[in-house]
């Protein structure tokens, strides 16, 4: 079995003994895949073993490695995790099933627009800032209800909530925050959970994890610059 595989399936374990374990656990709890600076040679262990579900941050890097491997696996979810300008929209609906980074109504009103024309909309989660880091992207805790609001009267497929706690703090709080506003607004999925912290996010509802390093192992060094967190900024 390849490196990635063995890690996938000890990872898939840990999900589930953590599903488990929760006090109010969800009815199920995808591995996303954070395939992110890793090239289709490393991803393919992956899709041998069955995983079809998969993250990347950039939209660009995400044209050049997928549209190949979605043709030879059928199944393929892709989810965008990094943050989306609007230029980048058709392109991101191209490809994308599933935007968890809807953080602004500029970008809700662009997605009806396009939804008008006649694109097909992928679910969508909206992020939330729950450091309110201004450094990083996502709605302000305070402003998420509106944002809510604003995109369930333009009828977009507001699906669930997706956070990135502050790299050097307690994610439980954030967690707990995401989960109650969720719950508060009737949104049935929940984003929250990376390598370092997956499991804790499932004892807090979690239904889907984003994990990447401990399957992957580190990114280049090179590329972590340009990439995942430091890329979740604001421009
Ligand atoms: C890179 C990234 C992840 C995965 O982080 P790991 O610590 O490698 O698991 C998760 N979510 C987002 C938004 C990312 O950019």
């Amino acid at each position: 079995m390849s490196l990635e595989a063995e890690n996938l399936a000890h990872i898939l374990a840990r999900i589930e003994a953590a599903r488990k374990a929760a006090i109010r656990p969800a009815a199920s709890t995808t591995l996303v895949a954070v395939s992110k600076t890793h090239g289709p040679e490393r991803v393919q262990p992956l899709l041998d073993a069955g995983h079809r579900v998969f993250g990347e941050n950039r939209v660009r890097e995400a044209h050049a490695k997928w549209p190949a491997l979605k043709d030879r696996f059928p199944g393929i979810v892709l989810h965008l995790i990094g943050p989306l300008q609007t230029n980048k929209l058709r392109d991101a609906l191209a490809l994308f099933d599933v935007i968890e980074t809807l953080d602004r109504p500029r970008l809700a009103e662009a997605l009806a627009q396009e939804r008008d024309r006649g694109a097909r909309l992928p679910d969508l989660f909206l992020q939330v800032n729950t450091g309110e880091e201004p450094q990083k992207a996502g709605v302000a805790p305070l402003e998420a209800p509106s944002l809510i609001v604003r995109a369930r009267a333009l009828s977009l497929p507001l699906k669930g909530l997706m956070c990135i706690p502050p790299a050097d703090a307690d994610p439980v709080p954030h967690f707990a925050l995401l989960a109650k506003l969720a719950r508060d607004h009737a949104l049935p999925l929940l984003s929250m959970g990376m390598s370092g912290d997956f499991e804790r996010a499932i004892r807090f509802g979690a239904t889907h994890v984003r994990v990447g390093s401990a399957i992957f192992g580190p990114r280049l060094q090179l590329s972590e610059k340009k990439d995942g967190l430091a890329d979740n900024e604001r421009r």
